[in-house]
């Protein structure tokens, strides 16, 4: 015992090994430093070689100094609310390199004054949707939401909403709850599955601030329904503010009932908000137009209220933000338009690349995810595997996240870029399962 104890190396003679050296230079020194101390004691209670001390260190190192692992997105649910949303594009990945140093996100290098702030973001939305008189970024579409309720309701008035729209967003996220929060109360109107134009008039008095539309973006009512559209209720003395919640920006073919920004302030809304992650397919951000008659001024005023830096986006989000905007198609557009021949010749490539494996090509429904565009199906092709295979490429890295259906592990290639055939080919190939 005590002659193995001698053999084990001095945790800086390790550290000074080139390789480990580099690994400390890339993943930060105590890092490094603790997966040697564990080898080390794997080591002296003689579980490994003390030879062995810097390669099981190394080993143990994540590849990246970041514990997230990346994820082929297979599923099908073009925005897989579990694997981040929206992917970005490669122009927005450059972008955040940019932003990533220090960048004159707040200087005017012509004068060496101050500059403006974000303004390159907004513009490029101001540029996309051409009917909103002004433009506004902040963390998320809760923030948006929550600070126009800040904004123009805070103390105590009225926010006029129909009892169908209070939605649940997900993991507990209740917009009810989320604008009660900002100190505004909200007027209640309609049932459940109704709502006319008479019963917002009704409740609209002076103490109302604004009248709420919310997309009810993960769940449809179908039968004995009415709901009013923004056009129907532009006559009630106050301003309609539209939570849109996708971020489509123009109208999408495939998906007739997601509301989009442009028709949504065409039809009179003063300020519309949106999610950037979702079908826009940019970073994490709320968007907030402001229509070209009260809406400039109201965003203006959103702008100044104090709660409008706590809500603030850093200079990553305004960077990939205006790339995806200017840039090429973002993926998660990429994938929506995806034809399913191409789909289905991509499917029929990449099985043809794994020969003695129990795999076939299938026809498949993506949907689009995210809690948007509920009861859309988009016809799709996926590689059919046996099931053990889910669990397999769950664990490989990168990861790949299949779909089990019908005891087969189904890897549909609508949300899979095409850039990442090869990458599935050879975790399929990886993959520790014998068919
Ligand atoms: C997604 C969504 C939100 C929340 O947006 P986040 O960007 O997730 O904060 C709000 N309203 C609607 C209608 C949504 O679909």
């Amino acid at each position: 015992m005590t002659d193995v104890r001698r053999l084990v190396p001095r945790t800086d003679a390790v550290l000074a090994q080139p390789a480990v050296a580099e690994a400390a230079r890339r993943l930060g020194r105590s890092l490094v430093k603790q997966a040697v101390v564990a080898a080390q004691g794997r080591a002296r209670v003689g579980d490994i070689d003390p030879a062995d001390v810097a390669a099981t260190a190394l080993a143990a190192l994540p590849a990246t100094p970041t514990a997230l692992t990346p994820v082929v997105n297979a599923t099908g649910v073009l925005l897989h609310t579990n694997l981040g949303r929206a992917p970005l594009s490669a122009a927005a990945r450059a972008a955040l390199d940019v932003a990533a140093g220090t960048c004159d996100v707040e200087l005017d290098l012509a004068t060496g004054g101050r500059g403006a702030r974000g303004v390159a973001a907004t513009d490029a939305l101001l540029a996309a949707v051409p009917g909103a008189a002004a433009a506004h970024l902040l963390n998320n579409g809760a923030a948006a939401i929550a600070m126009v309720a800040a904004a123009l309701a805070g103390g105590g008035r009225e926010i006029v909403v129909a009892r169908g729209e209070l939605v649940e967003i997900g993991a507990g996220f209740r917009i009810p709850d989320l604008l009660t929060a900002t100190g505004a109360r909200l007027r209640e109107v309609g049932t459940t599955n109704r709502v006319t134009p008479a019963d917002y008039a009704d409740a609209v008095t002076d103490a109302t601030a604004f009248v709420l539309k919310v997309h009810p973006s993960n769940f449809v009512v179908t039968g004995f329904t009415r709901s009013c559209a923004v056009d129907e209720l532009t006559g009630l003395g106050v301003p309609v503010v539209a939570d849109i919640g996708s971020g489509l920006l123009a109208p999408h073919p495939l998906l007739p009932d997601e509301p989009d920004a442009a028709t949504t302030l065409a039809q009179g809304a003063a300020l519309v908000t949106a999610s950037g992650d979702k079908l826009l397919g940019g970073p994490q951000a709320g968007l907030l137009l402001g229509g070209p008659g009260e809406g400039a001024g109201l965003v203006a005023r959103i702008r100044r209220h104090p709660l409008a830096r706590a809500m603030r986006v850093d200079k990553l989000t305004l960077a990939a933000f205006e790339a995806t905007l200017r840039g090429p198609v973002p993926p998660t557009r990429a994938a929506l338009d995806a034809d399913p021949a191409t789909l289905r010749a991509r499917a029929r490539a990449v099985l043809a690349r794994l020969p003695g494996i129990d795999a076939a090509v299938v026809d498949s429904v993506s949907t689009v995810g995210g809690g948007g565009a509920p009861g859309v199906t988009l016809p799709s092709a996926a590689v059919s595997l046996p099931e053990p295979y889910a669990a397999a490429l769950r664990a490989g890295r990168p990861a790949v996240l299949g779909r089990l259906e019908h005891g087969r592990c189904l890897l549909d290639l609508r949300a899979v870029p095409p850039s990442s055939d090869d990458t599935l080919v050879e975790a399929i190939t990886r993959a520790p399962c014998r068919s």
